[in-house]
Order: C-alpha cells, then structure tokens, then sequence
C-alpha cells in the first residue's frame, strides 16, 4: 500500500508551490509535535496474554487541543496514524474550531476479540496514555471500527485513572454518558451540506445519482441522508463488495438483507458488483467513504462520476489526483467534506466542559453555517489561486493555523 503520510506530505508541498508559506513553516508541519508507540498487554479470555501495538501521534495543537479519533484495524501502523493525524490538523483548521491535530490507534481486528478483551484492551490503550490526553490537552474520538461503547469504556478508564469529572476527555460517547446528541450522523450529514452548499457551483443536477463506498457509520448516514433529501443511491459497497440498481436502491431493505445474509451480495433489487466496479460506476457523485488510496493512478482514469465527494480520510492518492483534475472531475477534499464529525466532537467537548445538553436541532442549526461556511470559504480560495479545491481547503486551513503561530 503507499504510504498515506508520503501523500499527506506531497499534498502539503503541491500547496507550498502555488502559495509561499515561508520554508520554516513548512518544515514545522512536515512532523508531528509527538508519535507514541506503546505495548497492550491484554488477558484473553483463555487466561493466556496477548500484546497489541497501540499509537497516539499528537500532531499539532497551535489551534487548541490536539483532536482526532482512535482507529481499530489490522493494518493499522505509524504511517497511517500520522497521515490521519496530519489531516486532522487541517480538518479542524478548515471547519474553524479551536481544536489542533492528533490521532490514535491499535493494530488489531476487533472482529477476532470477544467483548470482554475488545474492553479490556480498550482500557489498556487509555493507561497507557492516560498521562498526555485530558480535555485542555488532547482529546480522542471514534474513528474506524470504534463505537460509542468503546469511548465510553475510555472515558470511564481516564475517570478512573486521572478524577477528571467534566468526561470531557473522550468524544463520541452514548447520550447517556456524556455524549452529544447527533454524533452519530455528524460526518455523513455534515458531507451531505457540504455538497448541499456547493451542488450548484459544481454544476450538478438539483437530484443526483450518487455512489457510496463503505457501509459503516459514515458512508451508511451519508446514503441514508442523501435518499431523505431527494438524490438517489445507484450503489453501495462493504469491503466484501456491493450492490447496483440504476433506479436507486432501498437502503433499509439493504440492512435488513446484510443483518440476514451477512453482506451485500445477492440483494433482490441490486446487481452484484466489486469494488472495482463501484469506483468506475457513471454517476453524479462518487462518495468515497471507507479507507486509504482507493483511487489511484490505476483506476483514476477510469472514473466516471461528475464530482466526487471524500467522506473517507485520504481515499484518492496524490497522482489519482492529478489525473482527475486534468479530467475535470472537481474533488470535494476530505479534510472539509468530513468535518462534519470533527465538529459535533467539538459541541460534545463544548457541552461537557460547560455542564450542557443541546438538543438534536441545536446541534445541527450550530453545524450547518460553519458547514457551509468552510465550503464556500474552499471554493473561493480554489478560484482565488486558480486550483483545485483541495489545495483550496489545505490554503485555507495553513493561514488560519498560520496566523495563529504568529
Ligand atoms: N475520526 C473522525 C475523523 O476522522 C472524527 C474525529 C473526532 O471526532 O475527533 O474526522
């Protein structure tokens, strides 16, 4: 796989081209303020003891606390955590909410662990780091495979460790333990008003056919938010593959048939498709919304959707990039399309810290003008500086974090 950090990097120094930011503030953004890598030692339920690898990296808190979920999966290592927690710093700088950069993981398939070890290595992440995270410090959340069973099990953990009362510390949490209300969808919805915000300058159609990659939290919000608003989702995948119907698929049905057969495959009212194929599928909206480098120089020619949208952290390479402007395909980048969930992080943390419990509605009257603020801002500076709107996105968050060095 390439390295996502090589491409976080190459992203960086394609913007350090066409807007001179000083060398000297490159060079700082080219390293994390910290990477941890640590040992879990953790009791299986057979008696014996298994070690996990876990990681924080701390990347960048000129901004405020370092913020950023903690990933669970196999392949999850060092270079991918810093990617995602290079990202996070800008994510939060386009969104404009005073959090900095940071991003956890554990090398682990939470599918192979009963719930009793998923819990128990989850504790043992948070003693291991107990020392550097707290609300004014560094604060994780969900990310990839992390529920908000799992934060609440963090969150009871540093209480443990540390008498912090404010739960603060961990966002993403249940409703009954801390969390905000809306924090399930905040990354789907938000993607969707960002779309929302620039459809039209785009120069896509009032209803869309959109295709979704992935069919966790985010990408299944995302589609289930996109049929309430009129659009229409031609597929869908999971990481096994997915389903197509031209007509627009049933997406509650779809559950239903994955919760029955375990996976997408066979649906009554779809066609069988791979992964392969759903990238290359003729749409309005591509939504990329499940891991790293899924468009690459390989299969980035092959693309034929109008616009794509990067729910996911670092889905298209920086090569794939180049290919697709030169096609005029304009690429909604995922440190603005997916702020949405960074952002009710941010109201969870905010209420917590302020003993407060806003309503649904609140939540998300508070997210759609910064939403829509953070895309219009992107699409101006594109324009301004002639490129693309992921270059956009990175000049917008460089000034803002920039600024606040100085
Ligand atoms: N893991 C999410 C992301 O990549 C959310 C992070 C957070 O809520 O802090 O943006």
């Amino acid at each position: 796989m390439q390295n996502p950090f090589q491409n976080g990097m190459s992203q960086l120094d394609k913007v350090a081209k066409i807007k001179d930011f000083g060398n000297e503030f490159i060079m700082r953004l080219r390293e994390p303020d910290r990477d941890i890598k640590v040992s879990i030692p953790v009791k299986m339920d057979d008696g014996s003891i298994k070690i996990f690898e876990g990681y924080r990296v701390e990347y960048n808190n000129a901004l405020g606390p370092y913020k950023g979920g903690i990933r669970y999966h196999k392949d999850t290592e060092i270079n991918e955590v810093k990617a995602l927690a290079f990202w996070m710093t800008l994510k939060c700088a386009v969104a404009g909410i005073p959090m900095g950069g940071g991003k956890g993981g554990i090398a682990v398939d939470p599918k192979e662990l009963s719930k009793g070890e998923l819990e128990r290595l989850s504790r043992g992440w948070v003693r291991r780091f107990a020392d550097i995270l707290g609300p004014k410090k560094d604060v994780p959340a969900p990310d990839v495979n992390t529920t908000p069973e799992i934060m609440a099990w963090m969150a009871d953990e540093y209480a443990k460790i540390t008498g912090d009362e404010t739960g603060a510390t961990f966002t993403g949490k249940p409703l009954d333990k801390g969390g905000s209300a809306g924090r399930g969808p905040a990354t789907g919805l938000g993607g969707f008003y960002v779309f929302n915000s620039l459809r039209a300058q785009l120069g896509l159609p009032e209803k869309c056919s959109v295709v979704v990659q992935g069919f966790g939290n985010v990408g299944l919000n995302a589609a289930q938010i996109f049929i309430e608003n009129g659009h229409k989702i031609i597929a869908i995948s999971d990481s096994k593959g997915g389903t197509y119907n031209e007509n627009g698929l049933d997406i509650e049905k779809l559950i239903e048939h994955k919760k029955k057969t375990g996976s997408l495959a066979d649906f009554e009212n779809g066609k069988n498709l791979t992964n392969k194929e759903l990238l290359e599928t003729l749409c309005d909206v591509l939504v990329p919304a499940a891991f790293e480098n899924q468009i690459t120089e390989a299969n980035a020619g092959k693309v034929s959707a109008k616009v794509i949208l990067e729910l996911a952290n670092g889905p298209i390479t920086p090569e794939a990039d180049e290919i697709l402007f030169k096609k005029g395909i304009p690429v909604i980048p995922d440190i603005l399309a997916n702020s949405g969930g960074v952002t009710v992080s941010y109201f969870e943390w905010d209420q917590n810290l302020k003993d407060e419990h806003w309503s649904e509605k609140e939540v998300f009257d508070k997210l759609l003008p910064m939403m829509n603020d953070a895309a219009q801002k992107t699409f101006k500076k594109a324009k301004e500086y002639s490129t693309d709107l992921r270059r956009g996105a990175f000049i917008v968050a460089l000034e803002r974090i920039q600024e606040k060095i100085k």
